[in-house]
Order: C-alpha cells, then structure tokens, then sequence
C-alpha cells in the first residue's frame, strides 16, 4: 500500500480554503493508501506567536482532523515525534546556507519580518526530516511547497551519496488542479489561515457569520444578462463564488443576479460546513479523547520512524 503524508501548521484557524484543497482530498485518500496526517506544530514557531495562541490553534486543529472524518488515519503532532528534529539535525549537516538562502518562501517571509528566526531559514529542512522518515513514494503538493519538496530531493541524494543510501527518494507529484478557493474581499489573492478575517471563511464560523462574509464578497459592477458567470481574470470574484458553490456541492445554473448567487453559495457553505461542526462540538467536549487519538498516532509515529532514524545516525558514524 503506497504512503500518503501531508502536515498542516497551526497558523491559524482551518479556512474553506484548507477544507476544499486539503482535507476534502486527504479524506478521500485514506481508502487508497496508508495516510500519516500530522499537525506541525513545530513550524508555527518559525515566525512569532504566543504560546496561549498556539496551544488554542493546535487544539482546535487536531478536534478538526478528526471532526472532517480523518478517523481512518494515523493521526499525529510533529512534536511529539522526536525522530523529526533530530532527523533534522543530521540533515543540516549535509544542506547548505547557499540553498537554504535560495528558498522564495524564505526570502518572502523574512522580507516581513524586522527579525527573522534561525529556524526560519532551517525549516525547509525539518520539513525535508518530516518527508523522509515516512518514505512517503510520492509527495503531492501544490506549486508553493514544490521548491521544498526539490530541497528534499537534493538532500537525500546528497546524504545518500555521502554516506550511504539511507533514503528513498521521493518522487514530486502534481496533484490535478485541485480547488483553490480565494479570498472573499480580495479574490485575486488565495484564502489563507494566517490572511485578514473578513475574506476568509473559517471552518468553525457559525452560518450568521457565514451569511456576512459572502453578503460582502467582492463581485463586479457588471450587471448584464450573462454577469453569473466564471472567467478568472475579467470576474475574479464572481467566479471564485461560482466555483466555492459547485465544490459545495450546488450549481450556478439558472442563477441570474449576484444576489441570488451570494444567497446560494451561503446556503451551500452552511451545509458543508454544519456536520462538521456538529462533529467538531460533540469531539470538543470530549478532549481527552481527541489527545489520546494524537498519543496513539504519535506511538505509532515513533514506531515507523526509529528504523530510518537509526539507519542515518549509524551511517553518518553516530
Ligand atoms: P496552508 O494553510 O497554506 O498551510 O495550507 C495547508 C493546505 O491547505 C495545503 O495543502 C494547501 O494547498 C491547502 N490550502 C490552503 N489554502 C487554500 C486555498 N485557499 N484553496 C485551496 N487549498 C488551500
């Protein structure tokens, strides 16, 4: 059975965004292969946070995992699986500051930052720690983390070549165009977890809430016959609620007013959204159940890992 393995950061709160392009998809791939689904909380401590916040996030986020049904799963937190960090270690000592320099999403994060964490430089290397100790076959991941995921090649080859072939190595998937939900006040931009409130629908947002925000989506002043309609560069925002409301499970057709489409879409995202949150209250009640789910993922994490862990720590003379 092949590996699948994806890592959420506790960044903030799980959006519509992370429901249709991640957790729709990783549910629908526990039937064809053997899912380890972390949380990584480790790289939330890339960039600054409280840890009141963060330990609010990391909660939240493991009851949401198992409330979108990833009951099937092996579910976990990268920190409680040593094998991570010190996997990573021995990974910096084959990087090199020259390819970690290179990395956009470092030089774009660090540009937004007065000062910017040792660990934000180094953390394309835990994640490449993250990725080898499962010997995942292939890493699906969007076009963001491609450059990551290439890191990763590079190093394992060059760990290999070194001392010994320890890793597999990955094979860089694209997945097939999967949804990419964009903000609501600014649908040029993708929604996000760590973005500004009000264009972002949060997983937990009660339908009230939901109502508003698709009430004040961004649209256009095109008011002709054929204004319901998607084409992502001239309607942006129209198409962005087009294509929310056919992943939700409803259609556009026959719609003829912004209004109309807004009221639809509301209903559509309420109804994704309610037994989920159903599930999500019942689980929240109930946390110590939700941690040992995490414990037990955790265990057999440490189980999985110890080999490949064991394998780089003799090959490199430790
Ligand atoms: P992030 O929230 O950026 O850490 O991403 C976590 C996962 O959710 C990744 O698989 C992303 O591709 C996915 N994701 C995040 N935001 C969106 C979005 N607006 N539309 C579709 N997928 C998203």
């Amino acid at each position: 059975m092949t590996r699948r393995l994806s890592l959420l950061t506790p960044s903030g709160r799980l959006t519509l965004g992370n429901l249709l392009g991640a957790l729709r998809p990783m549910r629908a791939g526990q039937d064809s292969a053997e899912c380890f689904y972390g949380i990584s909380d480790l790289h939330a401590l890339t960039t600054p946070r409280d840890a009141a916040t963060l330990r609010t996030a990391i909660t939240e986020q493991s009851t949401l995992l198992l409330a979108v049904g990833l009951d099937r799963s092996t579910l976990f937190r990268q920190s409680r699986v040593p094998a991570h960090t010190e996997l990573s270690f021995l990974l910096e000592c084959v990087a090199t500051t020259g390819e970690l320099g290179r990395m956009t999403q470092f030089k774009e994060k660090s540009r937004r930052h007065e000062t910017v964490r040792c660990s934000l430089f180094t953390y394309p290397v835990l994640m490449a720690a993250d990725i080898l100790l499962y010997r995942p076959e292939q890493v699906p991941v969007g076009d963001d983390q491609r450059q990551h995921i290439e890191l990763t090649r590079d190093i394992a080859l060059r760990f290999n070549a070194t001392y010994g072939e320890v890793f597999a190595i990955p094979e860089i998937t694209v997945p097939p165009a999967g949804a990419r939900v964009m903000d609501l006040a600014e649908p040029t931009r993708k929604m996000s977890k760590s973005g500004p409130d009000a264009g972002s629908i949060a997983l937990l947002d009660p339908p009230d809430v939901v109502r508003r925000k698709v009430a004040r989506a961004v649209t256009d002043s095109d008011t002709g016959p054929a204004s319901v309609r998607a084409d992502r560069d001239a309607k942006p925002g129209v198409t962005n609620l087009i294509e929310i409301l056919t992943a939700c499970g409803g259609s556009a057709d026959g719609i003829a007013t912004y209004g109309a489409l807004k009221a639809a879409v509301t209903d559509a995202v309420v109804a994704e959204l309610a037994p989920i949150q159903a599930r999500y209250a019942e689980l929240a009640a109930d946390p110590a159940y939700v941690q040992e789910v995490f414990e037990r993922g955790a265990e057999h994490c440490r189980a999985v890992t110890a080999p490949v862990l064991s394998a780089a720590r003799e090959a490199v003379g430790l």
